[in-house]
């Protein structure tokens, strides 16, 4: 282990946090953990998206002697995390495959020289042993291995060349190694701990809670409509992403935004390499683009102004739900995350399953995850309390989420479970045909569809028995018997069918409980800006003036460069530039975000851009 050259170490952590960063204070969690490194232990971090790993990092392999060697499987987005150091003054480059033979051994002779704090490497690289001599010939401060889930084989970013990270330790048995991720249940923390051979490691478990993140789950009547409405009321010019399933589905939804007048791009995995770089290169450096993607696009995008996430399909686990909705507000302003969610998500996803590849305890366990999902679109409970508890965490009713703002209302669903159950029974003897939930709903609300005129079943005894109810909230019936368990979909056709557990129902045995569908009710909601306003001190009007003046010295200062805004300064210092207005340089570097190298670089073209 390596002594640092200088003591005591632990106030140079906190020099580097306020000389290089420009940050007075640390974050939770953030000085146990690189105190932990700076002293050569091992640590497996796990933090939500935001909560800021990159200092846990970042931070001791300034204060130790050598380099840091980062581990990421993010190759695209390298050149931005490099960029964003050098501009805070930290010597910092990357080795991967998109690098000219050129740059590549400037890098190398940077690193043998001992003239680098941040190494980056792609984790396919460190299996050459060109790159292991590489590293032999220069000291390591440290490992970070970033995204550390993508070792989990049942996670959703499993990536084989992590496996080969567990080497690490026996190669350099002297280099601590800090393993971070944004993935929390219990099941893949302790396979990160195990797969990478972290048996000294402690670990390091922040709060999951994103409080500056506003959770609302809608039911899906009109998703074009209703996100249209989202963008228009809540986001107008903000930046954000808005997941779909399928490729199509992407394609379509962001012609639907240009065609209504706003800047969306679509992002995909059957787009061309090309134009997919480009369009995430937008999103990074222009304001205010909204991004159509499938979940191929948002891994280690840390723009930190995402304003709002929405979901228009049912994401498969909480797991991808928390990781994706997680990518907004990192920056900690208010932001939204939005899904839409209905009947036809809930038979896709289950037919999904039934008919994917794998064996059945795959199949299971995707089965448990889907599951686990549902649960929160149909709780009564805050969202937030059930997303913690998925993590393992409690907390408490926020304030924040759709059903503490808006309590839903519930309703004693028994005997419409129980209608529902009998159509079905009576279709499921039928064995001619197959019929979805559409036709079960026909025959309820007693509509005589050609169908049902085909079929006779305007003379089945349930036909007509449910026009108390609307064909919406019938379908809101069936989702939460569907979500429940109480009613499943048959893999082949998609038809609908009872459950061991639908009889307990149908004998009277069993209550069920509903969730009003607030279907045509006015969204009583707060705006996400408005409801964590106490986060944020609301601008004044001529601040607000003079944060855009400060916005549009940024722009072109990064275009200058050719950097994402945010590389210059953050939304956040801008505010507060705009708020405090320092008179002086001195003034200007004690405003968090603005570090030596940034005032030195851009301290005097402010205070020209206030008085200007
Ligand atoms: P993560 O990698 O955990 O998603 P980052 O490391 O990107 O998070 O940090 C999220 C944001 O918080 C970044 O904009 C970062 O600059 C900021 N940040 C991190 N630590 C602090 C701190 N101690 N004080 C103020 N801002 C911080
Ligand atoms: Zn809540």
């Amino acid at each position: 282990m390596t002594a640092p050259d200088f003591a005591p170490a632990h106030n140079d952590a906190s020099q580097v946090l306020r000389r290089v960063f420009g940050y007075d204070d640390f974050r939770e969690g953030q000085q146990e953990i690189i105190e932990h490194v700076v002293d050569g232990g091992d640590a497996l971090v796990l933090m939500p998206t935001g909560g800021g790993k990159s200092l846990c990092y970042q931070i001791p392999a300034l204060v130790r002697k050598g380099t840091g060697v980062v581990i990421s499987p993010l190759i695209a987005l390298m050149q931005d995390q490099v960029d964003a150091l050098r501009a805070l003054g930290v010597r910092a480059g990357f080795l991967n495959s998109t690098l000219d033979f050129d740059t590549q051994r400037v890098v190398e002779a940077e690193f043998r020289a001992g003239e680098m704090d941040l190494l980056y490497l792609a984790p396919e690289r460190l299996r050459l042993e060109s790159a292991q001599r590489l590293l032999d010939a220069a000291d390591v401060s440290l490992f970070a291995i970033d995204e550390a889930h993508c070792v989990s084989q049942w996670g959703h970013d499993f990536r084989p060349d992590y496996l080969a990270l567990s080497a690490l330790h026996e190669r350099w048995p002297d280099v601590p190694r800090i393993a971070l991720t944004a993935t929390a249940t219990p099941a893949t923390h302790a396979e990160i701990a195990t797969r990478l051979r972290l048996d000294d490691a402690r670990h390091f478990v922040a709060s999951f809670d994103r409080p500056n993140i506003q959770y609302r789950i809608a039911p899906k009547n009109e998703p074009k409509r209703q996100l249209l409405d989202l963008l228009r009321t809540e986001h107008p010019g903000d930046a954000g992403i808005v997941y779909c399933l399928s490729r199509s589905s992407v394609e379509k939804i962001a012609a639907f935004l240009v065609d209504n007048g706003i800047t969306a791009l679509p992002y995909h995995a059957g787009l061309d390499a090309g134009v997919r770089a480009a369009n995430q290169s937008r999103f990074l450096r222009e304001e205010g683009v909204v991004i159509v993607a499938t979940i191929a696009f948002g891994m280690g995008i840390d723009k930190p102004d995402v304003r709002f996430v929405a979901h228009l399909d049912l994401p498969k686990s909480v797991e991808g739900y928390y990781q994706e909705t997680g990518r907004a507000g990192r920056d900690g302003l208010p932001s939204t995350a939005w899904l839409a969610y209905g009947l036809q998500d809930v038979v896709q996803l289950r037919k999904l399953i039934d008919t994917s590849e794998g064996d059945d305890a795959h199949r299971r366990l995707q089965g448990r995850h889907l599951d686990s999902m549902l649960a929160l679109c149909e709780t009564v409970e805050c969202r937030r309390v059930q997303l913690l508890a998925y993590f393992g965490q409690e907390g408490k009713p926020c304030g924040n989420c759709d059903t503490c703002l808006t309590p839903p209302e519930s309703w004693d669903g028994t005997v419409a479970a129980q209608k529902v159950l009998s159509a079905v029974y009576r279709l499921d003897r039928e064995r001619r045909q197959r019929f979805g939930a559409g036709h079960v709903i026909d025959i309820l609300t007693g509509k005589k569809t050609p169908k049902v005129i085909q079929f006779d079943h305007d003379a089945l005894s349930v036909f007509g028995v449910g026009e108390d109810l609307s064909a919406g909230e019938w379908r809101g019936v069936v989702r939460q018997l569907l979500a429940r368990g109480l009613l499943a979909v048959q893999p082949e056709h998609g038809t609908l069918a009872l459950t061991e557990e639908s009889a307990a129902v149908l004998r009277r045995e069993r209550e069920v409980p509903m969730r009003r569908e607030p279907e045509r009710r006015a969204p009583k909601t707060k705006p996400a800006k408005a409801a964590a306003a106490a986060a944020v001190a609301e601008l004044s009007e001529e601040a607000a003036a003079t944060f855009e003046k400060l916005r549009g010295w940024r722009s072109a200062t990064a275009k200058e460069q050719g950097v994402p805004p945010y590389v210059v300064f953050h939304d956040k210092t801008l505010r507060e530039i705009a708020t405090v207005l320092p008179a002086t340089l001195g003034e200007l570097g004690s405003i968090s975000g603005v570090g030596e190298n940034k005032l030195a670089k851009y301290g005097q073209q402010i205070l020209d851009t206030l008085t200007g």
